[in-house]
């Protein structure tokens, strides 16, 4: 048994900590919010003081990946959630995979609740300043421990660092003498814009999957369903445009979002609920702590965001968040290797398990920025199967299968074009359609360009 430091208690953290300490380890979780308030889901989602995590309240898909991790982790939870309004939806997989309506702290506080049901896991709520280390400066340093705000000094067999997107590892790696991290690091090029709605009483969702993704050629708004008949409707907008922040008043995005053909069927009989919220800064990081084969540091992991984030209108970062919290409660036990080795295995097991998602998603967005940046259409074949894909789910159920497999994250793209079938299917229709193109819906720029400023 070992103790594990677990420093921040979003998915990554949570899932890491039930993961662990269901593995025999003693985990003692750090986290510098508080809980969330009594009360039911929309208690959760309007009271629950979360500056940890200011995309808390956007809209969030949970894709079939993560929802298979905890079923196997921690079925309870499902069962949690779908007691208090989340919807499981079975998928297209040709199996038993789910997918799950829930707004993310809802999900987020079951998960909390599950976590620390354990009586293996500690919860200390403080803010984690910097790490504890060995080794002299500009050696590889071997963590032992980190420093509190207000708790003093904690020690561990390991530190595990799921404090999420803006982790201050390089600042403390650097404090320490160290390295920072090697990163990898693509800006989205775009903000987000997010609106909560209440369907009306008897009111139903126009789809249940998520997201429902409606392309502009200028934006892309985003259907997120949720629990309680609580749903989103998001838009990503280029961070250059000028007209961006005028989405942020609630009569402008909502004349803008009932002028988007799909938008609107989730409109009607539906309520807002508070304010459009804006979130910027949208990355595809990477972060290694291994370079050129030798750690950086030995005794610590990056889990989750901290570790990989993706861009968030492919709704990955749960699953991706959870899987990797698996991945690396699994090299627990592994924890009597030399720390190099160590080191360099879960760097390994990390790459195989992030690694291919993270890179598909940097081709994919390098294409897509191209396409925006006026670089002409994004003929990439990556992104012409993925068009073929969408066109063809929905005459072929052997397409629909694979590409819900795919969209999933319950198989690669590489691993689809491995089943004959589909790959021969998909590769004769795009011979048949040699200008095949994203079909935008409407309003186009000029009309966006009435609405926001008229
Ligand atoms: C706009 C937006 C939309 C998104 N939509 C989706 C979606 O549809 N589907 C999806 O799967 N993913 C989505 N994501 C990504 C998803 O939210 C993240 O992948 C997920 O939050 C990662 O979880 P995490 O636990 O790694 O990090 P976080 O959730 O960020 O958690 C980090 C935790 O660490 C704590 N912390 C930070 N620093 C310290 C410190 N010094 N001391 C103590 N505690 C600390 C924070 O308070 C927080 O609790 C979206 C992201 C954004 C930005």
């Amino acid at each position: 048994m070992a103790d594990i430091v677990v420093l921040g208690a979003g998915v990554a953290g949570l899932g890491l900590a039930a993961f662990a300490a269901r593995r025999g380890h003693r985990v003692t979780l750090v986290e510098r919010d508080g809980p969330p308030p009594g009360g039911g889901a929309d208690t959760e989602v309007a009271d629950w003081e979360r500056r940890g995590v200011p995309h808390a309240r956007q809209g969030h898909a949970l894709l079939g990946l993560g929802i298979s991790v905890l079923r196997q982790e921690c079925p309870g939870v499902l069962d949690e959630l779908t007691g208090r309004g989340a919807v499981a939806v079975a998928l297209e997989t040709g199996g038993d995979d789910l997918g799950l309506l829930s707004r993310r702290l809802v999900f987020e506080a079951a998960l909390r609740r599950r976590a620390l049901a354990d009586p293996g896991v500690t919860l200390l709520r403080d803010r984690v300043t910097g790490l504890l280390a060995a080794g002299a400066p500009h050696e590889c340093p071997h963590v032992h421990g980190v420093r509190l705000a207000e708790g003093g000094d904690l020690s561990a067999d390991v530190v595990l660092d799921a404090t999420g997107r803006r982790s201050a590892v390089a600042a403390w790696l650097t404090a320490l003498g160290g390295a920072p991290p090697r990163e990898t690091v693509q800006s989205c090029g775009f903000s987000y814009i997010a609106q909560e709605f209440a369907l009306d009483p008897g009111g139903r969702f126009p789809s249940l999957r998520a997201p429902v993704v409606h392309e502009l050629d200028f934006a892309t708004v985003l259907a997120f369903p949720g629990d309680n008949g609580r749903f989103h409707l998001s838009t990503t907008v280029s961070s250059q445009d000028p007209l961006r922040t005028r989405l942020l008043d609630r009569p402008v995005y909502l004349r803008f979002l009932a002028s988007v053909d799909g938008a609107r069927d989730w409109l009607d009989r539906a309520t807002p609920v508070r304010e459009p919220m804006p979130m910027a800064g949208l990355e595809n990081r990477r972060r290694c702590l291994v370079a050129d084969g030798a750690p950086l540091v030995t005794g610590y992991a990056l889990v989750g965001d901290a570790c990989v984030q993706t861009n968030p209108t492919f709704g990955r970062g749960v699953s991706l968040a959870l899987a990797h919290a698996r991945t690396v409660a699994d090299r627990l036990d592994r924890l009597d290797q030399e720390p190099h080795r160590w080191a360099v295995e879960t760097h390994e097991a990390t790459k195989g398990c992030l690694g291919l998602w993270f890179e598909q998603q940097v081709a994919t967005d390098a294409a897509r920025l191209a396409e925006l940046a006026g670089r002409g259409h994004d003929d990439s074949l990556a992104a012409r199967v993925l068009t073929a894909l969408a066109v063809l789910r929905e005459e072929d159920e052997q397409v629909r299968v694979a590409a819900e497999r795919v969209y999933h994250m319950l198989l690669t793209p590489a691993e689809l074009m491995k089943d004959r079938k589909v790959a021969r299917r998909v590769l004769a229709f795009l011979r048949e359609h040699p200008d095949l193109r994203r079909e935008h819906v409407g309003p186009n720029r000029r009309d966006f360009e009435r609405l926001v400023t008229g």
